[in-house]
């Protein structure tokens, strides 16, 4: 990831980024596009939040990509840590690894990637762009996981009549998206009919 967002996530996230039994904080890499920039920062801005209300030490390991998806690797979780970053896992087959866009795995001269439609560039990727989509993000985790708890992933990976047969997890790649979500999770918590 260019260095910029990189530096923007260590200073937002410092306290799950690096153990704080560390003297000095060291460089902590991201293994992967900068278009992942707003899905990586709204998921540790949900685990920060839940592990400070839980009382939880959680520190990230690493952030990567890997077979094409986006792998968050740490200790101290608890299962609705380690189901938060099996939502990212699942929301990164559809964000272009390169600029945010929407997208979709390719194959690449032998490589699992997943890329939007046009030629982007992961250097006009921008922090302040990937603001608001980081803080809906993390609303439609904590929504989801507060209803849905360990079964989660399995209701966003299934064809929701709300969404027009889409799987949920489709719509988590957007603002709007997670925001439509949200909405519809609040009917099912409140029992309006959908
Ligand atoms: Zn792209």
């Amino acid at each position: 990831m260019v260095n910029d967002l990189e530096a923007v996530l260590a200073e937002n996230f410092a306290n799950i980024l690096f153990d704080g039994r560390q003297a000095e904080v060291r460089f902590f890499g991201f293994e992967c596009g900068g278009g992942w920039y707003g899905l990586v920062g709204g998921t540790l801005l949900f685990i920060q939040q839940y592990s400070r209300e839980n009382k939880l030490d959680v520190v990230i390991r690493q952030v990567k990509e890997k077979f094409g998806e986006l792998r968050i690797y740490l200790r101290g979780g608890d299962e609705i840590v380690d189901i938060a970053t099996d939502i990212a896992g699942l929301v990164s087959r559809v964000i272009c690894e390169s600029c945010g866009c929407r997208g979709k795995l390719n194959e690449e001269e032998g490589w699992l990637r997943v890329r939007c439609e046009i030629q982007c560039d992961e250097l006009q990727v921008k922090a302040e762009n990937f603001e608001t989509y980081k803080f809906s993000y993390a609303a439609s985790v904590l929504a989801l996981t507060s209803l849905f708890g360990l079964r989660s992933v399995e209701w966003l990976k299934t064809s929701q009549m709300a969404f027009n047969g889409r799987p949920p997890f489709e719509l988590l790649a957007t603002t709007e998206g997670c925001h439509e979500v949200v909405v519809h999770i609040g009917r099912l918590a409140y029992g309006v009919g959908v």
